[in-house]
């Protein structure tokens, strides 16, 4: 049978869909009926059927700048041919050098640190272990202790998976890291439904830190960790004065505050970065995704200069930071980057996710009144549409309204009975219409 399988296998590969276990996926569903995109240019996907599907969700909150980009593939394409690998050990290569440069530059206050991943989840490792090391090298090792919040989606590794809070990511994997505590999350339909924007109620929630430190005390606390707005658990948008009343209580205790910016960063609120959004400057600040507009797997983490130097004490031939990856800074990711941000700039892409957003606004909430539509949320170019879940089968209907809006040929996404919209930032207003017109059909066409 093993040649049988051999002889299967050679006569037929593309159409087998068994060897590949699908990340966060359905995967007897997908593989029963699969949606496979072949191609990808500006605004849309084109599938194995040859439809053009409508991206409004950026592929992953990633494709900021739209797909194909002539100057990214350009320079992916240079750079390829020019110096595939170098180690990012001991030795450096001038494009990752530029590209700190570039983020650095891009970031406010003194976040002008950057240490390079590959991906968010090690975005979030790298800046939770810094924070502890971060401590110990100013000699207060007892500080351990990291803080994230209910809900909060910070990536997959286990670092990240202990400060984040949506259960399914976390029930089945064991123990986890040992002392980590949660922040309760923001969300209460009922004082925020149909905010738009940020809602005014929730501020005081920020306050449930000053009890976490009463409880801990502040001398065993590292770290706080929070998404200024949290994407994967449903969009949920930071009442308003919350994230400046965490930086206060932070400030008081001398707990490091890091912002999860890794769907926020490189333009999604209209601005470079959430942080700079928000007015509120963190110590520490994850970013991904569009970094590199999708196109080559990039992470990297902003940190103060102050958690530098506070590393750079000990003698000089002496490594000063035990972390880092073998991609870290990669050149191909290197130079997607920096086209990628040359793109941002040339075509001013967040100041126009800025211009479009009062329209998108709209946009999002003309949908109230919609069939079992109980909740629609809006910052930037980011858009949520809450449905009321079927009882006994929660996820059904918003993954039901994903099949149709596929079939019609748009792409979303979902979360929970959550739809996520998350366009590239190059939308025109007659695409934002097209995307809520279909939208408009679909809940009109889900049971
Ligand atoms: N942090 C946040 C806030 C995210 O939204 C994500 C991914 O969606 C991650 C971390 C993890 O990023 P990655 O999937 O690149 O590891």
């Amino acid at each position: 049978s093993s040649a049988l399988k051999s002889a299967e296998q050679s006569i037929a590969p593309a159409n087998n869909l068994d060897a590949f276990w699908m990340p966060f996926t359905a995967n007897r569903q997908f593989k029963s009926r699969p949606r496979l995109l072949v191609g990808a240019k500006d605004m849309h996907y084109r599938n194995a059927e040859g439809d053009e599907i409508l991206d409004a969700t950026a592929g992953l909150w990633c494709v900021n700048a739209g797909h194909s980009r002539p100057k990214i593939v350009e320079a992916v394409q240079k750079q390829i041919a020019e110096l595939d690998y170098a180690p990012a050990f001991q030795m450096g290569h001038p494009k990752a050098f530029e590209l700190a440069a570039r983020v650095a530059a891009m970031m406010p206050g003194n976040l002008d640190r950057i240490f390079f991943t590959n991906s968010g989840s090690e975005s979030v490792d790298t800046a939770l272990k810094v924070a502890i090391a971060y401590h110990r090298a100013r000699g207060e090792g007892t500080r351990t202790r990291l803080i994230g919040r209910e809900r909060g989606y910070h990536g997959v590794g286990f670092g990240g998976i202990s400060v984040g809070g949506i259960v399914k990511n976390r029930m089945f994997f064991g123990s986890l890291l040992n002392g980590v505590d949660h922040l309760p999350h923001t969300h209460d339909r009922e004082k925020q439904a149909y905010s738009r924007g940020c809602p005014e109620w929730g501020a005081h929630l920020a306050d449930e830190l000053e009890r976490i430190v009463t409880l801990h005390d502040a001398s065993t606390i590292a770290a706080v960790i929070v998404e200024p707005v949290a994407g994967s658990t449903g969009v949920l948008m930071p009442p308003k004065g919350y994230l400046e009343k965490l930086r206060a209580i932070c400030d008081k205790h001398g707990i490091l505050l890091i912002f999860d910016e890794v769907i926020t960063g490189f333009g999604r609120l209209g601005a470079p970065t959430a942080t700079e959004y928000f007015g509120v400057t963190p110590d520490i600040v994850t970013m991904a995704k569009g970094l590199t507009n999708g196109v080559i797997p990039m992470g990297c983490v902003a940190f103060d200069s102050k958690i530098y130097d506070a590393f750079m004490d000990g003698p000089e031939n002496v490594i000063e930071l035990f972390h880092g990856y073998t991609y870290s800074g990669h050149p191909m990711a290197a130079a997607a980057g920096l086209a990628t941000l040359d793109t941002y700039k040339e075509e001013g892409l967040f100041e126009r996710a800025a211009e479009l957003a009062p329209y998108w606004e709209e946009a999002v909430h003309a949908l109230k009144g919609e069939p079992h539509v109980i909740d629609l949320r809006n910052l930037g170019l980011i858009g949520a549409i809450e449905l009321e879940s079927i009882p006994g089968k929660p996820t059904a209907r918003a993954f039901d309204a994903f099949l149709k809006a596929y079939e019609k040929g748009l792409l979303i996404r979902t979360t929970g009975d959550i739809i996520a919209l998350s366009p590239p930032l190059i939308i025109s207003k007659a695409q934002i219409d097209q995307v809520f017109e279909t939208l408009r059909g679909v809940l009109r066409a889900v049971d």
